[in-house]
């Protein structure tokens, strides 16, 4: 039996998102820039495509701009609201540790360019508190940006009440919600988020595509310079196919937000009570406020990477955290940040299911990790040591 249990890394694509790339690509080859019928025949498929996302997640067409995906997404947000800032003398920024590294390193870097990076503490639970940055927030903070839910422990952030707090001091906020999109209900208007980064690849559509939401009147500064497209603020003949599918991914995610929430949510509680029936093993996050797909734990005296090689030889696939960290010694600064001590952190064990995933999945895996685990903390000299009280338990 094979597994997938990495979504969380990146999803299969939909059977319905495959057949409108395929079609875009065989029927809609033109340019959207080109005056002829062909390309205005893609211009058309585009604008269809931009009005799908918009819909989405509640905000007007003219204030989607797609990207090469999350990343792009969330870089061009972070700057574009630095630079703003930085013109009015605003050079200071609130975010939280736990952010993903598309977010965290485009921070660094503006760090070293004069900003002042000012990072929340999100606790054990891996929930940020939103009088936290009630109290964060200056006259010189340019930009919050925190993310809606996180890709490796899978914490669902208020993002309502961090937007509220955000209006009521003038400043910008953005979310990323790649991990969120397609997942969970979100309505940027309603909601008062200033811009979200989206990627098709996290809701069963194809690698290498998003989208930035900027709500209308938001600086937005070009990471790419070159010709006028999505309105001279990404430049690039776009990614048609990958745009079109993206859109058709997404409109089938949130048309079935509830049904796969339900169905998840019940396989995600069977597996986080079935692995935690393993001695000295602890969830990771708020048992409640998680993705529907997250199961996140971590287990004492072991190697997470061990127990994935172990799991990928028993068909299961799986991740340690997240997959941009994996081949780096350093454990998960999301575990570290929720207060996991280093050696606990290492032992970490992220599944993450999708609605494709079976009972019968969570029924194998179930049946498989507990051995798994005793097989490897059989041979580890830390386990050793905890077993014969030179070592205390932390979990
Ligand atoms: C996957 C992910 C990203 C990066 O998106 P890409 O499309 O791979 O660039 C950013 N943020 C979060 C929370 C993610 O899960």
């Amino acid at each position: 039996m094979i597994v997938y249990a990495d979504n969380a890394a990146t999803t299969a694509m939909s059977p319905a998102a495959k057949k409108a790339m395929i079609d875009c690509m065989e029927m809609t080859y033109g340019n959207p820039s080109s005056l002829h019928t062909i390309g205005q025949q893609a211009a058309e498929a585009l604008a269809d495509a931009r009005r799908t996302v918009a819909q989405c997640i509640g905000c007007d067409e003219s204030e989607v701009y797609f990207t090469s995906g999350g990343s792009e997404a969330d870089n061009q947000a972070i700057v574009s609201a630095a630079m703003l800032g930085a013109r009015k003398g605003k050079k200071h920024i609130i975010s939280t540790k736990f952010e993903h590294h598309a977010v965290l390193h485009t921070l660094e870097k503006l760090k070293k360019q004069g900003f002042e990076i000012e990072l929340l503490d999100v606790y054990s639970d891996g929930i940020v508190v939103p009088e936290d940055l009630d109290k964060a927030i200056r006259d010189d903070t340019a930009l919050v940006t925190v993310m809606y839910a996180n890709n490796e422990i899978g914490t669902i952030q208020p993002i309502d009440e961090i937007a509220a707090i955000c209006k009521k001091h003038g400043v910008i906020f953005h979310t990323d919600a790649v991990q969120a999109a397609g997942h969970l209900h979100i309505d940027v208007k309603e909601q008062g988020i200033d811009m979200m980064s989206i990627a098709a690849h996290k809701f069963h559509g194809p690698k290498g595509v998003g989208a930035l939401y900027a709500r209308r009147g938001i600086f937005l500064s070009n990471i790419i310079e070159g010709g006028a497209q999505e309105k001279g603020k990404r430049a690039g003949t776009e990614n048609l196919p990958a745009i079109v599918s993206m859109a058709t991914a997404l409109k089938e995610a949130c048309d079935n937000i509830d049904k796969n929430s339900e169905k998840l949510t019940a396989l995600r509680d069977k597996l986080i009570a079935g692995i935690l029936t393993v001695p000295h093993s602890i969830l990771n996050g708020d048992a409640v406020k998680r993705l529907p797909g997250n199961v996140n734990v971590c287990f004492e005296g072991i190697e997470g990477e061990s127990l994935l090689l172990m799991l990928d030889m028993n068909g299961i696939e799986a991740s340690s955290g997240s997959a941009c960290t994996s081949g780096s010694l350093d454990p998960s600064h999301v575990l570290l940040a929720i207060g996991r001590p280093h050696e606990v952190a290492h032992g970490s064990l992220r599944l993450s299911l999708c609605e494709y995933n079976t009972e019968e999945e969570v029924d194998y895996i179930i049946s498989k990790i507990p051995g798994i685990v005793q097989y490897l903390r059989n041979m580890s000299p830390v386990w050793d040591e905890l077993e014969k009280g030179e070592r205390n338990h932390v979990i």
